[in-house]
């Protein structure tokens, strides 16, 4: 029933514990997983005016070898439990991004975490998993912190 699985990741505490729920989807008909990471690029052009062009350049690269490390590593672990794995990173608005990738990619599941990288205790869900939950299409899995 959920064949392909769409797996937006900030690498946050929350989003690796959604790992093992993608795992147990294999059990209802889970075979692709499509890990997302979107270089979240609101706020680049204060860094860009304080850091300078080629500071800039060197920091964004070091972040994608960072971000393609994390990703390989989930990769890995999701091969491992047998599933077939495409990774994608995108630049842009998480959001957007991850809604761009569902209606490209045939999604039967979004897995995303209640909370991310800010993960604020009072806050109920993040912007991002809320946002989605509102404007997916297909059905999402919220895994809590
Ligand atoms: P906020 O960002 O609103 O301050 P937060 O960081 O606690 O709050 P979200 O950003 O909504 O919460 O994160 C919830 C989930 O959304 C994460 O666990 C992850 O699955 C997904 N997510 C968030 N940011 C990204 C991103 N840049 N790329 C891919 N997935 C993301
Ligand atoms: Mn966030």
């Amino acid at each position: 029933m959920f064949e392909t699985v769409l797996y937006p990741t900030d690498f946050s505490d929350v989003a690796v514990k959604a790992l093992e729920y993608i795992k147990k989807l294999k059990a209802s008909g889970a075979k692709e997983v499509i890990v997302l990471h979107v270089n979240d690029i609101r706020g680049n052009d204060s860094v860009l005016r304080i850091l300078g062009e080629s500071q800039f350049n060197k920091l964004e690269k070091s972040k994608r070898e960072i971000t393609e490390t994390k990703l390989n590593g989930i990769k890995k672990e999701l091969v491992d439990a047998g599933l077939k794995v495409a990774v994608r990173i995108e630049s842009g608005m998480p959001v957007r991004e991850i809604l761009r990738v569902e209606e490209e990619e045939n999604v039967a599941v979004i897995v995303i975490g209640s909370h991310g990288r800010s993960n604020l205790e009072e806050i109920f869900l993040g912007s991002v998993s809320e946002k989605v939950i509102r404007k997916s299409r297909a059905p999402v899995l919220v895994v809590k912190r």
